[in-house]
């Protein structure tokens, strides 16, 4: 006799995390290569004497250093353990059974497994030619149904991003009653002017929230902090299911240091950036459709190839992320760890099978 859990649960595929070995180059979960920013680390350093305590259990301090930094309320920002942990609170806030879900195909893969988990149905969208966003096709899937739309942006494992005339068209045909969630988990990244910022497209929206991250550029993924924006009663209930001291004390010190640290982060993600660039050029010219990427990773659009080229890397010590049946997503690492996987990708060829079609 087994004790059962929820159907919803138990036809869950779940996360599947890539599985990290000693001594092998990590281009698979889109860290960055060097550690927390440099102010942060001093911060942190000096804030490990303190974790007897329980951390301020509604990080005030850093709740309000992020409504002034966004120029909004402090009572639209939630902060949690990681941007992941407000999309679950979210998704549990809003939706139940019957409810749907809309967001791209493939987009951030936990959309549809922490929407199922509330009990709601995913409706994936396929992207558009060219790897992004079909907002056209999104705006058509919204039924009476439809609570919730992620627009990850940039996207998730393409890197592609939807442009402000374009998402202010789209925000414009989506119903008051349905939340909008922009989720900028990579937006620090992001060197083009024409992508939007969705903290001010939240400002004057009642029905748009933004989800972003300290795990990205600020080089704070062990330490588990994000943050949201929400319309003020969503915020509400979103806090409503947090879990009790969800961010810890070094988290919410790190986070607060790294808001101080505005140069530092820039710096970083210009240089990320520049090298974001130089290796889509190395793919490119090795005959990959690679998409221009805003991100701090890359995508190669190989089908169903995808899964026997992640092996042949982590055969030889890189790790990439495998889309089955749509691509291989690497992120940007040192230019050394870099230079090892354009190794990999040129002598890939001979290891491969034939894309389907040919
Ligand atoms: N959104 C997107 C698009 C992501 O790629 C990730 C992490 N891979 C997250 C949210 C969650 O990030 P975290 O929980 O580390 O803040």
């Amino acid at each position: 006799m087994t004790v059962p859990s929820r159907p919803t649960v138990s036809a869950q595929p779940g996360f599947r995390p890539t599985v990290v070995e000693a001594g092998l180059v990590q281009l698979a979960n889109n860290e960055v290569p060097d550690g927390p920013l440099p102010t942060a680390a001093r911060a942190l350093a000096a804030a490990t004497t303190g974790v007897n305590r329980y951390p301020d259990p509604t990080a005030a301090g850093l709740v309000d250093r992020l409504a002034d930094h966004l120029g909004v309320p402090a009572g639209r920002v939630v902060v949690g353990d990681g941007s992941v942990s407000l999309c679950q609170q979210l998704l549990q806030a809003l939706c139940g059974p019957g409810d749907e879900v809309v967001s791209g195909a493939p987009s951030f893969e936990l959309y549809p497994v922490l929407s199922r988990a509330a009990g709601a149905e995913p409706r994936p969208v396929a992207l558009a030619p060219g790897h992004t966003l079909d907002l056209d096709a999104m705006a058509t899937a919204v039924t009476p149904a439809t609570r919730v739309v992620f627009v990850c942006n940039p996207n998730n494992p393409t890197g592609t991003t939807v442009d402000r005339a374009d998402l202010e068209r789209f925000l414009a045909t989506v119903p008051d009653r349905v939340l909008v969630v922009l989720d900028e988990a990579y937006r620090d990244f992001v060197d083009d002017p024409e992508v939007p910022d969705g903290a001010v497209l939240a400002r004057s929206r009642g029905n748009v929230a933004v989800l972003r991250t300290f795990s990205k550029g600020y080089g704070l993924a062990g330490l588990r902090v994000g943050y949201g924006v929400f319309p003020t009663p969503v915020a509400d209930a979103v806090r409503r299911l947090a879990l009790p001291y969800a961010v810890n004390t070094l988290a919410q010190t790190a986070a607060l240091a790294s808001l101080d640290a505005g140069d530092e982060l820039r710096d970083r993600c210009r240089r990320i950036g520049r090298e974001r660039d130089r290796v889509r050029a190395a793919l490119v010219g090795a005959g990959f459709a690679v998409p221009p990427s805003q991100a701090n990773f890359l995508w190669l659009p190989v089908g169903d190839r995808a899964e026997a080229l992640a092996a042949h890397c982590r055969r030889h010590g890189v790790l990439v992320r495998a889309v089955p049946g749509a691509g291989v997503r690497v992120s940007v690492g040192t230019p050394a760890e870099n230079d090892a996987f354009l190794r990999l990708v040129r002598a890939a060829e001979g290891v491969l099978p034939e894309p389907a079609g040919s």
